[in-house]
């Protein structure tokens, strides 16, 4: 028997229709690409989605066509996630920072037929645009640009494309899995690979990062994305935003400490998202600019393990509870998030403070396990360290255009991290596996060498790589970043793992470097710091 209940599907257009009625005058606030900040409101965003649908459904597309962005946070790409996806069509978003090589190719293998970009991309799209042949409409996000028209043959203006299109457009019907999005992952190995994520996967992440015990926004927040929309769908916040009608800063390209630091300050941010990179350049500033930052009462950290030292400043110089959180690309991305549980609340204040260190425990929707090199399941006892396995409802099955077979393992997903899990489903990431250092048969977890070496106040950056040794097979060294007019020695820095963990865990040496190697989504390049430094142990 089935219920008898009323279904309809769980699509994207369904949150931005939402947010326009039942939130119209809720601000967005958009810094522009030249410059400024506009003032729009979630009405005008959705009236200007079903415009664009309607536009994009004029120019003949296939049901499905990919339509890219290589874009800032800004209103008009907000306006482009829903007005895409809510037409039937795929909105793929393109990291900039990647190689042109590898753009071109994520380009021809997503068979991109629009693409929409910012007026800072011309150039860059201007090189590569004889190389994309099936590329068929260049869309600048602005209004009409003669000296960008002379660089892109063919180049149309957003603003016109929407201007007399029809804001009564009505979404199409489609099933709730239909695809409604594309992200490339870094590609760190080999080319970069699709996740091709559903209209139903993607609510299901919304609602579930709006929870509580996850990143929680409501129509009460100020939510101010510095994680990039093209970094998997700035972690679905527009979504998230548009489902509880919170309001949203979107702070265009610079993403400067100075800059965020007066976002903050002037639209009363509430929750901030983003990388640890990113943070430490925000700390630095509002304490040069003596800002208290007194409208922050949270920052979601992840994409790399966020340092202790950094929650810690946080809390202790802002009053603001940093809530840090794990996830991947292949997980659209959430999987964990660091909340605390009811019975914490009983234990001394600083054992409180050390739970909320790790990344957290999974969302309702996600599971995880750990398991050895032959599979086995091995203990939730904080202690035992394994592959992290996971499935869920917003967790890739196949890579785009590829089959499932070899993506899955049983119906699990391999994230290639190592992590532990405790009794209560904390996760703490060690490394990914391909950087874990093996010594002597023993495991040594980088990232937890790093977030002791990221706290001592004469660096500016730290990262830790399994350099060559003849006895040991590995040993961790450290490769440092002096901060600006400090000049340590090796021993002063080496000085700081004293009494924080084992003596044989203790890197070998310290490396100097004037800055560390990062991919296009900010993560260190472990694998060049090891070609670089990995034989500086051996004799
Ligand atoms: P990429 O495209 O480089 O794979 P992702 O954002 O998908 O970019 O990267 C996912 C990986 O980033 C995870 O598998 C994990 O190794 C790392 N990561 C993400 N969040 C954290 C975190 N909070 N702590 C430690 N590592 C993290």
């Amino acid at each position: 028997m089935l219920g008898q209940m009323m279904t309809s599907a769980l699509t994207i257009s369904s949150l931005v229709d939402h947010a326009a009625r039942y939130h119209a005058g809720t601000e967005v606030y958009s810094v522009n690409t030249g410059g400024g900040i506009e003032t729009t409101t979630w009405g005008q965003v959705g009236a200007n989605a079903h415009k664009l649908g309607d536009a994009l459904s004029k120019l003949g597309l296939d049901p499905q066509a990919r339509c890219a962005t290589i874009a800032w946070n800004n209103r008009r790409h907000l306006e482009i996630y829903f007005g895409v996806s809510g037409a039937g069509f795929v909105c793929h978003t393109i990291n900039p920072r990647l190689f042109p090589e590898q753009l071109v190719y994520i380009i021809n293998h997503a068979e991109d037929k629009v693409l929409f970009i910012d007026a800072t991309f011309v150039p860059l799209v201007a090189a590569i645009r004889d190389k994309c042949p099936k590329l068929e409409h260049v869309v600048l996000m602005d209004a009409r640009d003669d000296a960008a028209a002379a660089q892109i043959e063919g180049l149309t203006f957003y603003d016109e494309l929407i201007a007399d299109a029809d804001a009564g457009f009505e979404w199409p019907d489609f099933d709730e899995n239909t695809a409604s999005s594309l992200c490339y992952t870094s590609g760190t190995t080999g080319n970069p690979k699709g996740v091709l994520y559903s209209h139903r996967s993607t609510v299901l992440h919304a609602f579930a990062s709006n929870l509580k015990d996850c990143i929680g926004n409501s129509a009460m927040d100020v939510v101010l994305p510095v994680v990039p929309m093209f970094h998997v769908n700035a972690w679905g916040t527009p979504y998230a935003c548009a489902m509880v009608g919170a309001r949203m800063v979107m702070p265009g390209p610079g993403l400067d400490g100075a800059s965020l630091v007066n976002l903050i300050d002037t639209y009363k941010v509430t929750t901030a998202l983003g990388v640890p990179t990113i943070w430490l350049g925000l700390l630095g500033e509002a304490e040069k600019a003596g800002s208290t930052l007194q409208s922050l009462t949270r920052t979601v950290v992840g994409g790399s393990a966020c340092p202790p030292s950094m929650i810690t400043a946080f809390r202790e110089k802002y009053n603001v509870e940093t809530i840090h959180a794990w996830g991947m690309t292949e997980m659209s991305p959430l999987g964990t998030a660091n909340q605390p549980l009811a019975k914490h609340g009983e234990l001394p204040v600083d054992e409180q403070h050390k739970l909320r260190e790790n990344q957290g425990r999974p969302v309702w929707g996600v599971e995880m396990k750990i398991v050895d090199e032959d599979g086995k399941l091995l203990p939730n006892d904080g202690s035992a360290q394994g592959d992290l396995m996971v499935r869920g409802h917003w967790i890739l099955d196949a890579y785009f255009q590829k089959t499932t077979d070899e993506t899955l393992t049983d119906g699990w997903f391999d994230t290639g991290d190592v992590a532990t899990i405790d009794g209560d489903g904390y996760l703490s990431i060690k490394d990914r596996s391909k950087d874990i250092i093996k010594s002597g048969g023993e495991w040594i977890s980088s990232v937890d060498l790093e977030n002791i070496a990221i706290a001592h106040p004469k660096l500016a950056d730290a990262a830790v790589i399994g350099a060559r040794h003849e006895k040991w097979d590995e040993r961790p060294i450290l490769v440092a970043v002096a901060a600006a007019g400090e000049s340590p020695s090796e021993a002063e820095i080496l000085e700081i793992f004293a009494d924080k963990i084992a003596k044989w865990q203790v890197p070998d040496c310290v490396v100097f470097t004037d800055a560390l190697p990062r991919n296009a989504t900010g993560k260190v390049l472990k694998r060049n710091l090891r070609d670089e430094f990995g034989d500086v142990l051996m004799s």
